[in-house]
């Protein structure tokens, strides 16, 4: 058994998932060659005719379980080959997958770096998994991840999983590879380290997905919600040594990519959409760093954090006078007050010129008026 296979639930080893009409078919074909014209396909239930609104008839019958052509589009445009990589709804789903695959329940942990994304800890939750959290550190720094307190409580407590953001979110600090891969290594055979990169597009730093070939037990998120602006089509994926891969496939249901989405993921991923992806990426992050330098001068704002994702952390002197300031402009920012240490911080996207223009008057009418 390889070091990777090791690691995974010691009760789905063997377990080989759901064998849909469709996997089966794509086995079928693969053996006796390209029919699918000429065959009549009467093996999964489907309708004999389309449905009066799907004008092309792509909606008649079950989708791809992992479609072929946009799985070698993400993988050419991240950089690992095809197998390396699996789609899901949204990077949320990857999340689930991983939880749900490493971790049996009340046995094994998930180890989280609060402030942090909430869906690692409430996927480990559903699954029963225990929880670890490291900090991160906050005194005069920017919420920087202590990697040795990782390392010791991943260790010491038995992480199966160590889930990390970069750019963490809520505060938008990338982190240095070599730490990441140093913390992997340290971790080798014993946990998988994760790797969020829903705002990478955004960040100068690399993506960690070119060190899984030499890193198995690193896996790498990545999402067409954020920097390719297709949060409702809930395209995302995670990228991993193949085996790993192979292993969260068999727990994912059946068909996890709608044609719909399929679709318009494949159109944004040509050559010429992805160049206008790129422009917006940098309208994004030359705004951010327009905004953090004009916030930093409100009279109300006490700290903004240097960011390299597409918002701003930033705390007031009275967060909720400057939510109410926001939302009298129409403004919704995220109220991040509810969350341990950050009782005076909202979160804001970066918006259009015209919004964070917006975003700045109202803060500068909130200053005056309190
Ligand atoms: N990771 C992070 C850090 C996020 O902030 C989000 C969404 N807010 C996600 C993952 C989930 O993204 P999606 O499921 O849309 O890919």
């Amino acid at each position: 058994m390889s070091a990777i296979a090791g690691l995974l639930r010691e009760d789905l080893r063997g377990f080989a998932g759901y064998r849909s009409a469709r996997s089966e078919q794509v086995d079928v074909m693969q053996v006796d060659g390209p029919q699918a014209d000429s065959t009549i396909w009467l093996n999964a239930n489907e309708s004999p005719w389309a449905n009066a609104i799907d004008g092309d008839g792509s909606l008649r019958r079950y989708p791809e379980p992992q479609p072929g052509q946009l799985r070698s589009a993400l993988a050419d445009m991240y950089g690992c080959s095809p197998q390396q990589l699996l789609i899901g709804r949204g990077s949320d789903e990857a999340i689930d997958l991983l939880v749900r695959a490493f971790c049996a329940p009340a046995r094994d942990a998930v180890l989280v770096t609060p402030p942090v994304f909430g869906m690692y800890a409430v996927c480990a939750r559903l699954q029963g998994a225990r929880l670890l959290e490291v900090p991160l550190l906050d005194d005069g720094r920017d919420f920087e991840v202590d990697f040795d307190a990782v390392t010791n409580v991943a260790s010491e407590q038995g992480a199966k999983l160590v889930f990390l953001c970069s750019p963490g979110n809520p505060a938008g600090a990338a982190l240095p590879v070599a730490a990441v891969l140093a913390l992997a290594r340290s971790l080798a055979g014993r946990a998988m380290v994760v790797v969020d990169e829903a705002y990478i597009e955004f960040a100068d730093t690399p993506s960690l997905v070119q060190c899984i070939g030499r890193q198995p037990n690193l896996a790498v998120l990545r999402t067409l919600s954020k920097a390719h602006a297709l949060a409702a089509a809930r395209v995302g994926c995670v990228i991993a040594d193949a085996e790993v891969i192979a292993a969260l496939r068999r727990c994912q249901a059946p068909y996890p990519v709608p044609v719909p989405c399929l679709q318009q993921a494949l159109r944004a991923l040509t050559a010429e959409v992805r160049e206008r992806t790129e422009n917006g990426v940098r309208t994004v992050r030359s705004e951010r760093e327009r905004l953090r330098a004009a916030l930093v001068s409100v009279p109300a704002v006490r700290r903004v954090y240097p960011s390299q994702a597409n918002f701003l952390l930033v705390r007031f002197d009275d967060a909720g006078a400057a939510f109410q300031g926001l939302l009298a402009y129409g403004i919704m920012v995220r109220d991040m007050r509810a969350l341990p240490g950050l009782g005076d911080a909202l979160r804001i996207s970066i918006g259009s010129i015209e919004q964070n223009r917006l975003v700045l008057a109202a803060l500068q009418d909130t200053a005056v008026a309190a």
